[in-house]
């Protein structure tokens, strides 16, 4: 039980981090699969993520059903996350934010690449999610199983994929590194931008190398970063 405490305490402070980087603002959302039942997962309630305190963690079923609610609101996009733990066993944290950077690259054409070796958790090349595709015109919201799980799909294997005219989703093996592949794809955005507004001929990370960063990318890597946004953040560090 000890340990299911630290990583809802992790929660809380990834929610922090998040906002405190940028990433999120008022809205967007960071969620942990339960480590002991695989079918469940957990999320704050509707709030702010800067404002996120322990008391709002709530407890999910894959298909978004609160497991105790005790009045609290969930998220209406929280679809993406059970949709995600569904289709990848791998996937371990998912998180969905609107940050500014990642915005022009679905909605221009322009594909997304990582420009630089911190960023290649990203993957080769970022997915667009277009959900008007399959559902025509809607909210742009992901309110039900249905459109998390299309979604989900276009994730394919990879860690992040865009959401056009709306934000991106990112999942990965922990928490920690999930964070840590959202804060890089906002920096790679801006990155590559700059790139491109000064050259045709941007020179991105070849597929063997993003591949190779990855794979070496290792958790002592991820906990230096982690320790130095939960300090900015305020909130205590735990290896
Ligand atoms: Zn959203």
């Amino acid at each position: 039980m000890a340990k299911l405490d630290d990583l809802l305490e992790d929660l809380v402070t990834a929610n922090r981090v998040l906002a405190s980087q940028g990433i999120v603002d008022s809205f967007g959302h960071v969620s942990i699969r339960h480590p002991g039942n695989p079918m469940r997962y957990f999320l704050s309630r509707a709030r702010a993520p800067e404002r996120v305190e322990i008391g709002d963690i709530m407890e999910f079923t894959l298909e978004g059903d609160p497991v105790d609610a005790k009045g609290r609101r969930p998220y209406l996009e929280r679809f993406i996350h059970g949709a995600a733990y569904e289709m990848r066993p791998d996937v371990m944290s998912v998180i969905h934010n609107h940050s500014p950077g990642v915005i022009p690259f679905g909605i221009t054409g322009r594909t997304m690449r990582p420009v630089m070796h911190m960023c290649a958790t990203i993957g080769h090349e970022v997915p667009i999610w277009d959900q008007h595709t399959k559902f025509g015109d809607t909210n742009l919201l992901v309110e039900s199983m249905a459109m998390g799980r299309d979604l989900a799909k276009k994730l394919g294997k990879g860690r992040t994929a865009l959401m056009r005219g709306h934000g991106a989703v990112v999942v990965g093996p922990d928490l920690r590194a999930t964070v840590y592949t959202a804060v890089y794809l906002e920096l790679n955005a801006k990155l590559q931008m700059q790139a491109e507004a000064m050259s045709k001929k941007v020179k991105f990370l070849t597929k063997g190398e993003t591949k190779l960063v990855a794979a070496t990318t290792t958790p002592a890597n991820v906990n230096r970063a982690w320790e130095n946004w939960c300090r900015k953040a305020d909130r205590p560090y735990k290896e």
